[in-house]
């Protein structure tokens, strides 16, 4: 099957998935296909000092803005932190959690919409008016379904305390998102796949970032009976995380740390699962035998998202599958 303008929906979390994406717009336009629709994951987000944090919706926005700090990694380019030592000085919010000015600028804008009623997904189209992204971009869903982690210990705690104050050192047991199973897609969202060509799974992290985009009722369906191609891409090269913390997270709900073990954790479309396709580096090629046994093809492919031109030949590869 070979589509020469596909519609394509992704899949994606925050900073492995905007690198994705910086791919993904790339190819689209040689195609000179339809902007790609983006399904974001929501589950990083979270109230801080009075204000609507969406860290994934944030990394990918900034990145395909170009207005994105390449150097730190997360957050914008020349940013500063003037209000935060203000905030540190007040004992407000978290004092490791680093909030930059233009960022909080993101996130008052964000929350006196939401305040004066508009809708997560009205809020995301307000915000691409400013930067044409070349991507449409969907929330998985309106409700706020944020990520907790369960400790070994008995404890629990919201994702970014857990990873950006505990650097992902307690021993996590479970990751929940209470309230999902009431929480439905966000407007959009399965018509996007039902309607699509391909659907493509980011390198993400597979618990934390996908996880909650399939965890959210309705989701997995669609991807099963879209006609769609569902292809994905493994965010382990040579059975390493390129960086994060998907290995512990992975190591929480009992998957091994390698690009077959995800593949078969997302599972064939032929046997409940979401995957037409699967995406492996050079490096994890010895792996191909166990995905095609599990029922899922496989493409061999350099998978180090390293430049934005790299990154579209990921998504070439991707769509040719
Ligand atoms: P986050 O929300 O900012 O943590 O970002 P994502 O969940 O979207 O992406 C994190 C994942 O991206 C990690 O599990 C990494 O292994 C993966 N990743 C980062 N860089 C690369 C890369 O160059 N190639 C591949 N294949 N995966 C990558
Ligand atoms: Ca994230």
């Amino acid at each position: 099957m070979h589509i020469p303008q596909p519609r394509v929906v992704v899949l994606a979390g925050g900073v492995g998935g905007a690198k994705f994406l910086l791919g993904v717009r790339a190819a689209l336009r040689r195609l000179g296909a339809p902007e790609a629709t983006v399904v974001v994951n929501t589950g990083d987000d979270l109230w801080l000092s009075g204000v609507r944090l969406q860290p994934d919706v944030d990394s990918i926005t900034y990145a395909l803005a170009g207005q994105n700090d390449t150097v730190r990694g997360w957050g914008r380019a020349g940013d500063t932190e003037r209000v935060n030592e203000e905030l540190q000085a007040w004992g407000a919010g978290w004092p490791w959690f680093t909030l930059g000015d233009l960022d909080l600028g993101t996130h008052l804008a964000r929350t006196g919409w939401l305040r004066e009623g508009l809708t997560p997904s009205q809020v995301l189209a307000r915000m691409a008016e400013r930067w044409p992204l070349g991507v449409r971009l969907l929330p998985m869903t309106e409700s706020e379904v944020d990520t907790h982690v369960l400790l070994e210990d008995g404890g629990r705690l919201h994702f970014q305390e857990w990873w950006t104050r505990h650097r992902a050192k307690l021993a996590p047991r479970a990751f929940e998102n209470p309230g999902i199973t009431d929480a439905v897609p966000a407007p959009g969202v399965v018509d996007a796949i039902t309607a699509a060509d391909v659907v493509l799974l980011a390198p993400s992290n597979p618990v934390v970032s996908i996880g909650p985009i399939l965890a959210v009722p309705g989701v997995r369906d669609a991807l099963r009976e879209t006609t769609a191609r569902v292809v994905g891409v493994s965010p382990i090269i040579g059975g390493r995380v390129v960086r994060g913390m998907a290995d512990v997270c992975l190591t929480a709900i009992a998957v091994e740390t390698s690009a077959a073990a995800v593949a078969q954790h997302f599972g064939a479309r032929s046997a409940g699962g979401v995957l037409d396709a699967w995406l492996l580096a050079e490096e994890d090629a010895a792996s191909v035998a166990e995905v095609e046994a599990a029922g899922i093809r496989t493409v061999v492919a350099p998978l180090w998202m390293s430049d934005e031109n790299a990154s579209a030949g990921i998504a070439e590869a991707a769509l040719r599958a």
